[in-house]
């Protein structure tokens, strides 16, 4: 029975299957058009299963795609759902200049906010690439109005992670405003962040695994978890591209047969909602009714002596 205590956070990074960042290096992105895009269907195949379920999500939508399928964007709107950007054009955060990134931004945020005729003010990182390398991001975000993110993810891995970050949601003050953080899930298993929270975890994983882990989250940490998935993982069917080093295809293509069982499992299982309400809900709990603010003690140790965080 889902837990009645927590609305967790339920997010799709809406973007197509030759966008990820595994295939970066050999798809350039002015050859993005050359793909069959699959995107729409897929997308239309989770607000059916959502509208189903009844639940609502956060959709952070690439600005490319949004551009090219405004009908999409609206349904998203429509069905009651919260559009956040996922950046324009898909580049790593850390890859990025803060005046590049800030252009991509303000370009990703004009097209759903002239589509939508509302602020968008919820953004996720291309492959959680907010690390301690581009922590000038929150600073820009704020900037930007952008006041609610989920680009950290609180683990070791070879292309994204702030191994030392906060599991839980926190607020940070920068000089624009403050940014509420909502750091993909890992599980503290001994001294070990281990990541539950979605994408290809949630495809490796044995389902049992997950839905434990998870739980875990809600009942003994006592905490809303973030899951995240994106459209192409439950088409199968999706050209299989050859591009891309071993491991990459590895993780794209591995179990996307068992996606769409899985997650209606879940979505029947758990309590969801949107990221903002998660947010806000898990915040009431909390004494003063306020998340965590990171000021000093930063994301991790190193993060303050370089003077990253006041
Ligand atoms: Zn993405």
């Amino acid at each position: 029975m889902p837990d009645a205590e927590v609305i967790n956070a339920l997010t799709v990074d809406v973007e197509d299957y030759f966008q990820v960042t595994g295939f970066e290096r050999d798809i350039p992105r002015d050859h993005w058009e050359r793909f069959e895009s699959r995107v729409v269907g897929n997308t239309e195949r989770v607000l059916e299963l959502l509208a189903e379920c009844d639940v609502h999500a956060t959709f952070f939508i690439l600005g490319w795609v949004a551009e090219r399928f405004p009908e999409l964007v609206r349904a998203i709107d429509a069905a009651g759902h919260e559009a956040g950007s996922h950046s324009y054009w898909h580049r790593l955060a850390y890859r990025l200049t803060p005046d590049e990134f800030r252009a991509d931004l303000r370009q990703s945020r004009r097209v759903l906010e002239d589509l939508l005729g509302k602020r968008v003010s919820a953004f996720r990182a291309p492959s959680f690439s907010i690390t301690l390398q581009s922590l000038w991001a929150y600073d820009i975000l704020a900037d930007e109005g952008f006041t609610l993110d989920s680009s950290v993810f609180p683990i070791r891995h070879d292309r994204y992670g702030i191994p030392h970050a906060p599991r839980a949601p926190f607020a940070i003050e920068t000089p624009g405003g403050t940014v509420t953080e909502f750091p993909a899930t890992a599980l503290r298993l001994g001294k070990l962040n281990v990541p539950v929270s979605g994408g290809g975890y949630f495809r490796f994983l044995p389902y049992e695994i997950t839905r434990q882990a998870l739980a875990s989250v809600n009942r003994r940490a006592g905490r809303p978890f973030v899951f995240y998935i994106h459209p192409w993982e439950l088409d199968p069917r999706q050209p299989r591209l050859t591009t891309g080093t071993r491991l990459s295809r590895w993780r794209h293509y591995f179990n996307l047969t068992a996606t769409y069982r899985r997650f209606a499992c879940l979505l029947s299982e758990f309590r969801f909602g949107r990221l903002s309400d998660s947010v806000a809900h898990h915040a009431a709990g909390l004494p003063g009714g306020r998340l965590p603010m990171l000021r000093g003690p930063a994301l991790n140790q190193r993060s303050q002596a370089i003077g990253l965080w006041k």
